[in-house]
């Protein structure tokens, strides 16, 4: 099977679900049906988040590991560099070269409690993204991505030093990126459009939230700063819950498919833990185009 690395850099499309660690019983039941159900569909990866601390941190590890061992999927570990030293990192990093995962998501994180807060740096550990993806590289034979922002990452002054930053992370040896949530086609192409004339080509996966209850992803929206569209609102809200998941799930399908004509190497679905809304998405974007995930 061909890494991910390799899947892209061939042009390849990936397509792939997110998921983070529940923290119950009946989370972790909810959450295993969604895999077995994206499994069938022979995604090109899936990931799991990593929590702001303590226990998730650990449910995120370990979640991981059991993809590894007990699915047919290739699991992408998302890992931050808060709170933690480098001493720390390197054996989280082991633990998953020992269960055979070679893919990373490597991200800065937020501080927790208060995502807004002052970001502090742990004395031994690192300030930036591109430098616990220096120190993943270093381990092993790692596909590692990062994350992008079609509307910028909330703490750039502005888009030049955004883009400059985002450039030298590629180019520490980011193999792909993933972005934040978006609404807006628009805000992807801008954002290529000033990668491909700051001259980084990497291949920037979209992500996709099918937007299927208002309340929530206004939340969301919130907290990434995304620009979520008031009449997509204003019509989930005024819908039944069975009207506004077509609702969110057609405008999350015509989002997804200009995506792909427009050359997106992929697509990356958040899942909520629930697959229903994405695989809708999904099966609805391989039937219109004819395509088959990997
Ligand atoms: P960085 O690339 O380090 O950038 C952070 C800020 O610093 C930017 O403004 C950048 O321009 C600036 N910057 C970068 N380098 C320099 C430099 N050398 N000098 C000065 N400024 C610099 N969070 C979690 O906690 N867990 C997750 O699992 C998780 N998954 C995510 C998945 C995706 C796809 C995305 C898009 C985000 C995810 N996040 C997650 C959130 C992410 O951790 C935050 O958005 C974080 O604030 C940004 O991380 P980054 O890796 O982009 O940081």
């Amino acid at each position: 099977m061909s890494t991910l690395r390799e899947t892209l850099a061939a042009g390849g499309r990936s397509f792939s679900f997110e998921f983070f660690p529940p923290g119950t019983a009946a989370g972790e039941r909810t959450l295993w049906d969604a895999i077995r159900k994206v499994e069938a569909l022979s995604p090109t990866f899936v990931s799991v988040t990593y929590g702001a601390g303590g226990s998730s941190r650990d449910r995120t590890v370990a979640l991981t590991r059991r993809l590894a061992a007990e699915t047919t999927l290739r699991p992408v570990a998302h890992l931050t560099a808060v709170g933690h030293s480098v001493t720390e990192l390197r054996h989280i990093v082991g633990q998953y070269a020992d269960a055979g995962i070679r893919d990373v998501l490597v991200l800065r994180g937020d501080p927790p409690g208060d995502p807004r807060g002052p970001w502090v740096r742990h004395p031994e550990g690192f300030g930036y993204a591109h430098e616990l993806l220096r120190l993943v590289k270093s381990l092993g034979d790692f596909t590692v991505g990062v994350a992008a922002f079609p509307e910028r990452h909330p703490r750039s002054p502005d888009w030049d030093s955004d883009i400059r930053h985002f450039v030298a992370k590629c180019r520490a040896g980011a193999d792909y990126a993933v972005t934040q949530m978006f609404f807006h086609v628009e805000h992807y192409l801008r954002l290529r459009d000033r990668l491909d004339a700051a001259g980084c080509a990497t291949p920037v996966i979209p992500e996709i939230m099918p937007a299927t209850d208002a309340r929530q992803i206004r939340r969301f929206a919130e907290l990434s700063d995304a620009d979520f569209p008031a009449d997509l609102a204003h019509r989930l809200e005024s819908a039944r819950p069975a009207d506004a998941h077509r609702i969110g799930v057609a405008y999350a399908t015509a989002m997804a498919e200009r995506l792909l004509d427009e050359g997106a190497p992929g697509l990356h679905y958040i899942t909520l833990n629930r697959s229903t809304a994405a695989l809708d998405v999904h099966r609805a974007v391989l039937a219109t185009r004819g395509l088959s995930a990997r």
